[in-house]
Parts: structure tokens; sequence; C-alpha cells
């Protein structure tokens, strides 16, 4: 950064700013204009902050500090040379910030991600063929002067990679006189997407669709539209088209997806219907790439950005329409920094730019469904599916009469099935949303168990990685051969099944299958997720055996046959979203089946077959579950007819955490139109040593409960020690 500062005088009263720092800071500080320096809001500066000299962003003109600090302002360091950010950016901070209860340097530090290193370029150095070849002459040296054979230039380290030699050959020519060196000029700006490169041929229903969207993308105003369409149906053909009339309109378009839906296969999508693929934002750009993107998007060169949930705060040079792709996702609430749901942000930033936003999922939030029903979305229907291939057939198994054998998941009759699908040669999924082999192991001979040191969690069997793992804290060691407690030998046994030993479970009953692993835990990367499901869609494994990460946004177009290991397993756990939730993964999951050609087929183990969830989806009835669960939430006033808030108070030892959470109950301003519920022990009680209690706030609709929130925190008594106050609006989790 630069850090070159001037000494002006501080003569001049009024040239001072008030400046927003990206860290943990509510507030705004007073700097002082050095003379010949130039600043509106919205301007990028350094300025001192402490010892270090920090990135922050003008956040007023002209600002009065108290006089009495006037000669003790510092002075603005730089100002750098990026574009401003935008009113309606700055609006957004403060309003995400306002309604989230976080620090607003905390919101704003989410807009200055571009990567650590503002400088220019480094400069890429590449290879030309120019002289006669060199005296001596190896397979190595041959390789590469034939790579380089049409004299152009190329980028040294790709044609040391396509030559298949190391750098060190490339340098020996050099040296040789047979090759120079040259600088590449910098990379071109990215190609623009053309809106007309391949329009796709629409069914009737579909063009409809298009239409709207068209209409809606043109109308270049504040409005939401919930694009609700079945699995397969084409929501991603369709809402390209909005994407197509806002890039004719010479505007910036964001899609944002749930993270780890960020897949290769969509970005070809992209690329076949606008002929390049989009930016990409997401953590695991690299910070080069991070920068290069950044300075597309403030920039305006970038015309069509996809990336995961931050994206939504990036300084967009003139942003016309956004898409939130699988708008249910739980993925889109930010749990931890600046908690805040990126589907409901990304609506508050569309109608403070009052620009169109489409929501599209298969299973709507019940949110979202409300809105619709109630007019205030508009609804763009996709009711059936694309080429006329029919939704899956779901049946239930009833684990009660059909049980698997002992020690085994797959029942009878659903492992009939997937010897079916194998022999047809079509492919099957097995789901199960757990990782590692077993979420338990015990102790045969004294029935002890391994549970985390520092959580109330046990500790989860993963056989690849050999070690027994804390999935909350990520604590593991390796599985012993003795109990620690007994000192039995050949003692533990593996309780409840995972990912793992499914595919265990598979092997043994189908031996000629290829089965395939797909959990978080076991990708080291995006490329490496990529890899493997490109491998699944070209039909190189029959069995994939997967958590949610398969249920997202993927065709694999031999896939026929899903089957649902545990349907229970995210009921009853005291959320109030459980229903919602299980309905929209399985529902999902399922419909990865039968999407291309045959007819898709889910199974359902469960013990409860009886259960509205289990109901709805066997009988195909999704009116009648979002007719009960709509009833039910108005009926207890849970969102979206009430507001919640949690406030989750931690500390290292029980007492001081529960009489903080007690005491702080107890400061509560009365309002009748508003509940507080607690303290309570957290589900998950004990998180890395911290004890955990939980408040949960519930009110009218009417409230305005983040204003209720910060009056209560304001008369609260202070957090001191390693006490610790998190606030939650709209929580999604209630562990
Ligand atoms: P959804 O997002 O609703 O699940 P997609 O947009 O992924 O559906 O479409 C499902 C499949 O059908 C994709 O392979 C897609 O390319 C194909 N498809 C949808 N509409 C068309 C169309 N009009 N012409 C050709 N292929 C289509
Ligand atoms: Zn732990």
């Amino acid at each position: 950064m630069d850090t070159a500062r001037s000494h002006a005088s501080s003569a001049n009263p009024t040239s001072m700013v008030d400046v927003l720092v990206p860290v943990a800071l509510d507030q705004t500080y007073s700097y002082r204009v050095p003379r010949g320096m130039e600043l509106k809001a919205g301007d990028v500066v350094a300025v001192p902050l402490g010892p270090r000299e920090v990135m922050a962003v003008v956040w007023a003109e002209n600002a009065k500090p108290d006089p009495r600090l006037h000669n003790r302002l510092k002075e603005v360091s730089a100002k750098l040379d990026v574009p401003p950010l935008k009113p309606e950016l700055r609006a957004l901070v403060d309003w995400v910030a306002n309604y989230t209860l976080s620090a607003r340097g905390m919101v704003l530090r989410m807009t200055l991600r571009m990567g650590e290193n503002l400088g220019p370029e480094r400069m890429r150095l590449g290879v030309r063929l120019v002289g006669e070849p060199p005296r001596r002459m190896t397979l190595a040296r041959q390789r590469v002067i034939e790579v380089l054979s049409d004299r152009l230039l190329h980028g040294k380290s790709e044609a040391a990679r396509e030559a298949g030699v190391s750098g060190g050959v490339i340098d020996g020519l050099v040296d040789e006189g047979t090759l120079t060196v040259e600088p590449l000029p910098p990379p071109a700006a990215p190609p623009a997407p053309d809106p007309d490169y391949a329009q796709p041929e629409f069914s009737r229903q579909q063009r409809a669709a298009a239409d709207a969207m068209r209409t809606l993308a043109a109308s270049g105003n504040f409005h939401v539209a919930l694009l609700d369409g079945v699995t397969g149906s084409g929501k991603t053909e369709v809402y390209f088209e909005a994407i197509a009339e806002n890039v004719r309109r010479g505007r910036q378009s964001l899609i944002l997806m749930p993270e780890i839906a960020l897949t290769g296969q969509f970005l070809d999508r992209f690329a076949q219907r606008f002929g390049v693929r989009p930016l990409e934002w997401h953590s695991e750009l690299s910070p080069r790439t991070r920068a290069r993107n950044w300075a597309a998007i403030s920039g305006g060169e970038a015309a069509v950005v996809v990336g995961a949930r931050s994206a939504l705060f990036l300084p967009y040079a003139d942003l016309g329409f956004i898409i939130v792709d699988e708008e249910h996702d739980q993925a889109y609430k930010q749990d931890d920094g600046a908690r805040y749901h990126a589907r409901d942000m990304a609506v508050v930033r569309a109608h403070i730019a009052k620009i169109p936003i489409v929501l599209a999922s298969a299973t709507p939030s019940i949110e979202s469904e409300v809105n619709a029903r109630k007019g205030r979305y508009q609804r763009i229907a996709l009711p059936s599916r694309f080429g006329g291939q029919h939704m899956p057939h779901i049946e239930a198994i009833d684990l009660r009469r059909e049980p698997p054998p002992r020690g085994r998941f797959i029942s009878p009759r659903l492992a009939e099935q997937i010897r079916y699908a194998v022999e047809r040669r079509e492919q099957a999924l097995l789901f199960l949303n757990r990782r590692g082999y077993a979420p338990l192991t015990l102790c045969r001979a004294c029935g002890h168990r391994f549970a985390c040191t520092i959580c109330d969690a046990w500790l989860v069997d993963h056989r690849f990685r050999q070690r027994l793992v804390c999935h909350h804290c990520g604590f593991s060691m390796p599985r012993p051969n003795i109990c620690p407690h007994c000192a039995a030998e050949e003692s533990l046994v593996a309780v409840g099944p995972g990912v793992e030993r499914l595919q265990e479970e598979a092997a043994a009953l189908f031996p000629r299958a290829r089965t395939m692993v797909l959990s978080s835990d076991l990708i080291t990367s995006i490329e490496t997720m990529r890899t493997e499901l490109n491998e699944i869609a070209e039909g190189r494994v029959d069995i994939i055996i997967g958590t949610q990460l398969v249920a997202k946004g993927h065709n694999f177009p031999r896939l026929n046959l899903v089957g649902v290991v545990d349907a229970d397993l995210g009921l009853g756990n005291g959320d109030p979203r459980a229903a919602e939730r299980t309905f929209q993964l399985l529902n999902q999951v399922i419909g990865r089946a039968g999407r291309d050609q045959g007819r898709g087929v889910g199974y359902l183990q469960t013990h409860q077959p009886e259960h509205p969830v289990m109901k709805a989806l066997v009988a195909n009835d999704r009116e009648a579950f979002y007719a009960s669960e709509i009833e039910q939430r108005e009926r207890t006033g849970y969102p979206p007819f009430g507001r919640l808030a949690s406030l989750i108070i931690s500390a290292g030892d029980r007492p001081t955490a529960e009489g903080f959470a007690r005491k702080l109950a107890s400061v509560a301003p009365f309002d009748e139109r508003i509940q507080v519920l607690g303290p309570a022990e957290a589900p998950l009680a004990v998180i890395k040593g911290r004890y955990r209690f939980r408040l949960l706030v519930k009110s009218l609709r009417s409230v305005d409960l983040s204003q209720y929130l910060r009056e209560w925190l304001a008369a609260a008594p202070k957090t001191t020690g390693n006490l610790k106050l998190e606030v939650d609006v709209d929580p999604q989790s209630f562990l």
C-alpha cells in the first residue's frame, strides 16, 4: 500500500471525513484530509489505525468531529486507485448491519475482499523459438522445440507443461540461444457473454416462463419473482433468458448459488448458452484470481458473476439483475461473523438498487411460498419436466416391517432394486446425510462410548482417514485397539451407519459394481469435486453413495434409482424447520433420478411412513405439504408469520454461562407482542470447551425485532472475561 503521506497543515477544518474500517467495529472514525487530496463518500482510502495502516471507506464527507479531538486527528494516508463504493452498496452495508446487529465494519469487509495484493500484475514471461537447434539435442529439448515450432510466444510454464519437461530444460534452451524470453501481454479482459450464442428450443410451458423472465429483466425495476419449477423442468435454461436480456441491456448479472453447488457442470452449461464461462466468486479462488475478478466486477468488465453468498456484497459497477438459485437452501445462511441470510439480503439489495430479482427452486422455502401466495412475489411456474420425462415414482419402505439384516442398513427390497439397476447398466444413488463410517463407537465389554473431550458430542469413526473425529471442533484421535476404559481387546464396535460404511455394505452386496463415495470430508478442493462429478456423469460409476453434497444441482443422465437410507434423519431434532428441510432435501435428492431417460424411482427407508413429509413425498403431493406446513406456522406464529431471534451465551464454565443468560433474560424489556423463551441449555451444550445457553425471542411479524434487541442489549449487563453473547436474527440453526 502506498504510504506516502503529505504533512499539510491542519488549517482547513472542514476537510474531514468519517471512514469505516473493515474490522469488527460499528462506528466510523474521523480523519483529516491532506491538502491536495479530494475525497468523496465511497472512496477507498488507506488510514493509520493504531500502529497499522489499513484500508477504509469514506462513509461521510465534511465530518464534524468533536472540536476537542480535532488536533489529535490523524490524516488519511492515501486514496486508492479503485472505483468508489456506490451509495446503494453503502446503504446495503448499513442496512444489513442494522438488521443483523453486526458491526458495520464486518459487513463492509465482505465488499473489500479484493485479495491481498492490489499492486500491478506480476509480469509473466513467455518463450519463443528464434534460433538454431542446440548443439546437444535431447529428447526433452526436442519436445520443447516441437511445442514451440509455430514460432509464437508461449507462456513459459505452459510450454514446459505441454512438453512434459521441467522449467530447467527451457532455461537451458534459452542459454543456448535457441529460445528467447519476452514478457507476455497482460491477460485480456474476460470475453463478453453472447446473449444470442445458442438459444434452446423451448417447450410451450418453458416459452411462457422465458418470456416472463425477459419482461422481468427488461423492466429494470425492483420486482421479485419466484421461479417455481419441478426438478428437471429447465429452470436454468429459463432463467438464462433473463440473464441474456440483462446482458443485452449492458448491465451486470449475479447468479447466487449455495456454496457447494458451484459445479463445473453449471459453468459448462453457461458456456454452451453464452459462448464463454461466467466469472466465479467463492472462497477457494487463489488470491490473484480473486484480485483479478474483484477488479473485473468493480470495473464493470465482468458481465455475469456466479458466486456463493459472499458475492452479494461485491462492488458491482452496474448490477442490473440477481438470480438466487436453490433459494430454499440452508447454505445461504452465514452463521459466523456477520450472520446474514444471503437470499433475504439479495432481495434487500435488489430493493435498494431498484432492480429485478428471481428466486428459483423446486421446493421453495415456506417464506417465499407464502410471499408468492400473497401476491408479494410473482410466481413463474414450470410444473412438469422437460422432454416429457415423468417425475420419479416414490415408495416408502417401512423399516419396522422390512428391516435390513442385522448390522446392515440396506433393506432387502432396496437391495433388489439396486441389483436390477446395475444389471440394466443404470446408476443408483444411496443417500445418507452422514459423513464418516459410523456416528458412534462403543466398547462391547464395558459400554464406554467415545466422546469428544471438549464438545458434547460423540466421535465419528472415519475409516478412510483411520481416525475418530469430532464434527464440531475437528478434534481427532487414532482408533485405539484396546478400550481406554476397561482395557478389553478387540471390543470396540461401530454403531450406526455413515457413508463409508454403506460403501462397504454395497461392495459386499454387489461385488462387481463400481462404487464411489461423495462426501465433503473426502473432497480436497472444488476441482477434485468437479472431476468426481464428471466421472459420475460420464457413467464411470454404478453406485454413488453420498451425503447432501450430491443432492444439489447435478445432472447424472444414467441415474434412475435413488435410495434414501435413513429418511427420518433430519426429523425430530427440535428444529422448527425440520419438516420443511427434510421435504426439500429428499425431494431434491430423489429429483436426481430419471431426468434424462427411463423412469426415476425413489425409495424412502423410514420408521414413520405415516409422517406428513413421507406421505406428501410418496403421493407427489407438494400442495398438501405446503398447505399443512403453512397452516401450522400460522397457528404457532413461527416465520414467516412471526419473527425469531436467538441469543447464544457461552462461557468456559457452566455457571457463568447460565448465570449471565438468566440475568440477560431478566432485563428483557416488557412488550406484549414479544416472548422471550429460555434460557435453556443448547442442544449442543458444549462446543470447544464452551458451555452454551440459548434464549429464543419470538415476536409478531409487525415488530421491529432488531430494534427491540438493540434496546435490550444496551440495557443488559456487559459481557466480561470469556463470556460471549452472539445474536442471530432469523436463526436457521437451533443447535
Ligand atoms: P432444473 O434446473 O429445473 O432442474 P435444468 O435447467 O437443469 O432443470 O434442466 C434439466 C435438463 O433438461 C438439463 O439437462 C437441460 O439441459 C435440459 N433441458 C431443459 N430445457 C431444455 C430445452 N428447452 N432444450 C434442451 N434441453 C433442455
Ligand atoms: Zn469436539
